[in-house]
C-alpha cells in the first residue's frame, strides 16, 4: 500500500462502560485497536486477549510494518499473552478479533489451545471458525474452542469496508 496515499481513520475509538464487562466491552478495545491499524495504514483489525477479565494481549495488524505476512493481530496477541502468562496453553483465555479469523490464526488458536474465540464480522471465505471450516471443532482434534460471531458487527464490518473503499480510489 502507498503510504502516499494513507489518510486518519475516519473512525472514533469506542469507550465502553467499565462497569458491564461482557463480551461487547472485551469487543469494543480491539475495535480501537482496528483503528491504530488504519492509522498506520494497516488493515483496520484489532484482537485482545483476556484473561480473568483482565486484557493480557493487545495488537493490531501489522503485516505491512513488519514485512511479515504471520503478523496478524492475533498471532500478536497470543504471543503477548503466552508471554504475560508465562504459559503458552492459553485454555483460561478468551480471544475477541474484529474479523474472524484467518487459517494461520485458527491454527494458532488451536495449539495455543485458547479456550474461547469471539468475532466481529464473519468471513465465509477464508473464515476458520465457522465461515469457511471450523477449525475449532476438528474431529480428531482433543481441544476444541467455543466461538460466537457478530459482536460489535457493524463498527468491525464497516472500518473494513470503509478503508478498502479508500484504498481503491486512491488506486
Ligand atoms: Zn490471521
Amino acid at each position: 500500500m502507498n503510504p502516499n496515499t494513507a489518510i486518519a481513520c475516519p473512525f472514533a475509538k469506542l469507550h465502553p462502560s467499565e462497569l458491564k464487562r461482557d463480551d461487547a466491552y472485551y469487543m469494543a478495545h480491539a475495535f480501537n485497536r482496528a483503528v491504530d491499524a488504519w492509522n498506520a495504514d494497516e488493515v483496520p483489525i484489532g484482537a485482545v486477549v483476556v484473561h480473568n477479565g483482565i486484557i493480557i494481549g493487545s495488537a493490531f495488524n501489522q503485516t505491512r510494518m513488519l514485512g511479515d505476512p504471520t503478523a496478524h493481530a492475533e498471532m500478536l496477541a497470543i504471543g503477548q499473552a503466552a508471554q504475560a502468562l508465562g504459559d503458552w496453553r492459553l485454555n483460561e483465555c478468551s480471544l475477541f478479533v474484529t474479523k474472524e479469523p484467518c487459517p494461520m490464526c485458527s491454527g494458532a488458536m488451536v495449539v495455543a489451545r485458547m479456550g474461547r474465540v469471539v468475532f466481529g464480522l464473519a468471513d465465509p471465505k477464508m473464515g476458520c471458525v465457522g465461515g469457511a471450516v471450523d477449525l475449532g471443532a476438528l474431529p480428531q482434534s482433543n481441544h476444541r474452542f467455543e466461538s460466537v460471531g457478530g459482536v460489535l458487527l457493524e463498527p468491525c464490518q464497516a472500518i473494513l469496508q470503509a478503508f478498502f473503499k479508500h484504498k481503491r480510489a486512491a488506486d
